[in-house]
């Protein structure tokens, strides 16, 4: 787990080994080939959640494979939060602080 990345780019989630992303289109591109015919799909924008969904519903042995990838270097960047699952943490990590407060 001891690779720099070269430039200071943000592509680090793994899916993005399945993707490539035009900036001045402003879309990422399936790169994945099923029997030697490229998917080719374009999505808009760069997230990574869309990308997923795509691969889920469209690859799913490539997502099944990208999901054991991510268990695998795991990294706390690479966690796509929503602002619910932040809120969530906060209010779990407030509990536990005021327990250890108390105990
Ligand atoms: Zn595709």
């Amino acid at each position: 787990m001891m690779f720099k990345p070269s430039s200071g780019r943000k592509k680090e989630s793994p899916v993005w080994s399945h993707f490539e992303y035009d900036g001045s289109l402003d879309k990422s591109r399936c790169l994945i080939t099923i029997a030697e015919k490229p998917c080719g799909q374009f999505l808009l924008g760069k997230n990574t959640t869309n990308l997923r969904n795509h691969l889920k519903s469209k690859h799913k042995e490539v997502f099944a494979a990208l999901v054991i990838a991510e268990s695998q270097a795991k990294r706390p960047q690479d966690v796509t939060t929503t602002p619910t699952v932040q809120a969530k943490l906060k209010v779990c990590l407030t509990q536990a602080q005021k327990s250890a407060v108390i105990r």
